[in-house]
């Protein structure tokens, strides 16, 4: 990551002109943004104020401490990344932010916080609010430079430990002008799911792996996106003019005129390849020696539909139905989630529609949920093991998902399976829930659906021959197979250059999974991230993968590269590239064979 600014007079907060500031980071939603920043940060926190029973008053300290904790953890996350900033820049940082450490343990801040609570019965955040009042008053009838920065300081630190409390989103993004970029320190994929695409140009963060929930909802809103950004949020104004490319992972702030020019041009020719690319919306997936090949979407939100048909999609391979659960403190009920399922098979028409249960935890939090909690949430009660841990969460969504099925093709997808006994246990819950619609009369889905197991731990692939006896159909998820396989956090953006699928051991374990799936003859797809990046399709289709399912935006790009594509070739490439051992060999293999097809639009 590299930081220039070419006009030095420039610094933080100052008021004086900026000079140009590139920064470099993780290109993860294609396309190039130019607008004004949006500073998704600061502003106070709105916080409900209530008292707390005297019986409720330990629980309320230990809510505290826990916020406290997060945020110690988010502070010394942020200081590692400032480590990676050049010279000074990073150093102060570091400062400022050991000072944000300080304070965060057993300061008077603190101390005064858990002091109110117990003292006047009040919850958590109004305490926070209270305390920082109080030092804001005691610290401003001094007129000092020092100390007014430390004020700032202080708010900073009640500010992050308030949205903790809180746990959701603290500023909506409704009074965000249209056409800002938004830059933040950190965005949830919560967040990111109330972002407008019609209003927001696009968005930078500090923190974020490639691959994080943050990336893909970026993706499928078609927003250009540039995370893991050291750096981002230093000195930079609201307003002021930047430029997001998403395809080459840069951020310009206060971009020149000759800057701006450029990307202005190559902004235009993105745009005009998309269009062209819409030509192939109505032709078929299939290479040039005839295999057809299911090209499905992946949605993260309802509002998507229009765009998976627009696509030409020809069905929704995995619909992550955690925006159920998202920017919301309670749990919706089966009705609400049947209403909400229903409007959307409706829209898809006879196409199939692949509903995933709840895969809350990792980086997908649900607060009303409790879950990401621990040391490793993304090792937790996540996905099926805490469908399976609250029934209450699994009945309701089976049922729900069996009414919807009678309006139209689903099937249902189980997050996160690692072994045939939850599987087992899932199919003794779906009976129940059927034989209590037959007992209320409601109309259900008939046949049962399709009952598949997502392969994305590493244990379910190296098992997926005795997983394919007992599931209707498997899905692939690579983001989080590559995740465990290697032991990379995907939404870490400091590890993000080690994430790698086209490492040995990813690609045997999605071709064993593969293999035991055609023996068993159960359909099998992929839907990890790879499957909507044209450079991965030669080796997917190679190794025996037909049903691919992405983000609907590159469905075009993919469908493009199949019709230029000789499976035969692509197989016997698969073949070579399956006997290597070392992934730098591997990804050259395959980038030579994708080079050496003609690259140029079909149909
Ligand atoms: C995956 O892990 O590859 C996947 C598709 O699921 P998610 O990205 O939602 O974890
Ligand atoms: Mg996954």
């Amino acid at each position: 990551m590299k930081t220039e600014v070419s006009d030095d007079q420039g610094s933080a907060g100052s008021g004086e002109p900026f000079g140009e500031t590139v920064l470099d980071g993780l290109g993860v939603g294609p396309g190039i943004a130019i607008g004004t920043t949006y500073l998704h940060d600061a502003g106070a926190v709105q916080a409900p104020e209530y008292r707390v029973a005297t019986a409720n008053l330990d629980a309320e300290r230990e809510r505290f401490a826990g916020a406290a904790a997060r945020a110690s953890k988010q502070v010394a996350k942020l200081q590692t990344k400032a480590k990676t900033l050049p010279g000074a820049a990073g150093e102060e940082l570091g400062y400022l932010l050991d000072a944000y450490l300080q304070m965060l343990k057993g300061s008077r801040l603190i101390r005064g916080v858990e002091r109110r609570i117990v003292e006047q019965r009040i919850n958590a955040e109004a305490a926070v609010q209270q305390e920082i009042a109080e030092i804001v008053r005691g610290f401003s009838s001094v007129n000092d430079s020092y100390l007014a920065a430390r004020i700032e300081d202080i708010r900073e630190v009640g500010h992050r430990l308030v949205r903790n409390l809180l746990g959701t989103p603290y500023k909506p993004f409704s009074t965000v002008p249209a056409g800002a970029v938004i830059l933040a320190e950190e965005l949830t994929p919560a967040d990111t799911a109330l972002l407008d695409p019609k209003r927001v140009g696009g968005i930078a963060t500090v923190l974020g792996g490639a691959e994080s929930h943050t990336a893909i909802m970026a993706r499928s809103l078609g927003l250009p996106a540039v995370i893991g950004v050291a750096g981002l949020m230093r000195g930079v104004e609201p307003g002021c003019p930047v430029v997001v490319d998403g395809n080459g992972g840069r951020v310009v702030i206060n971009p020149t005129p000759e800057t701006l020019a450029r990307y202005r041009h190559s902004r235009s020719s993105f745009l005009r390849g998309r269009r062209a690319l819409t030509r192939l919306r109505n032709v078929p997936a299939v290479t040039r020696d005839g295999a057809q090949v299911t090209l499905q979407a992946n949605i993260e939100l309802p509002s998507e539909v229009d765009a998976v048909i627009q696509a030409g999609a020809q069905g929704i391979g995995l619909l992550r139905s955690e925006f159920l659960f998202m920017n919301r403190d309670d749990v919706p009920g089966e009705e609400e989630q049947y209403q909400i399922l229903r409007d959307l098979i409706e829209r898809l028409d006879g196409r199939t529609v692949t509903i995933r249960t709840l895969d809350a935890g990792g980086d997908k939090l649900a607060p009303a949920l409790g879950t990401g909690i621990g040391n490793n949430p993304a090792l937790g009660l996540r996905a099926i093991r805490l469908s399976l841990h609250r029934p209450e969460l699994l009945d309701a969504q089976l049922a729900a998902i069996l009414r919807a099925g009678a309006h139209g093709p689903v099937r249902i997808l189980l997050p996160m399976v690692s072994t045939v006994e939850e599987l087992r246990q899932v199919r003794e819950v779906l009976d129940r829930v059927v034989r209590r619609l037959k007992r209320r009369g409601a109309e259900f889905a008939d046949p049962l659906p399709p009952l598949g197991v997502m392969i994305e731990v590493p244990g379910a692939a190296l098992a997926a021959d005795a997983l394919a006896w007992h599931s209707d159909f498997f899905s692939i998820g690579t983001n989080d197979l590559t995740q465990y396989t290697l032991a990379i956090d995907r939404a870490d953006e400091t590890v993000a250059h080690l994430y790698n699928p086209l490492h040995p051991a990813v690609l045997r374990l999605i071709q064993f999974a593969t293999e035991a799936a055609l023996r068993a003859r159960i359909p099998v797809s992929l839907c990890g991230e790879i499957a909507g990046d044209p450079r991965f399709t030669a080796l997917l289709l190679g190794l025996g993968i037909r049903d691919l399912s992405m983000s609907a935006g590159n469905i075009p790009r993919v469908k493009q590269r199949i019709r230029n594509l000789d499976l035969v070739a692509a197989t016997r490439r698969a073949r070579v590239i399956m006997d290597q051992s070392d992934s730098g060999r591997i990804a050259q293999l395959l980038d030579d064979f994708n080079s050496a097809e003609p690259d140029s639009l079909a149909g």
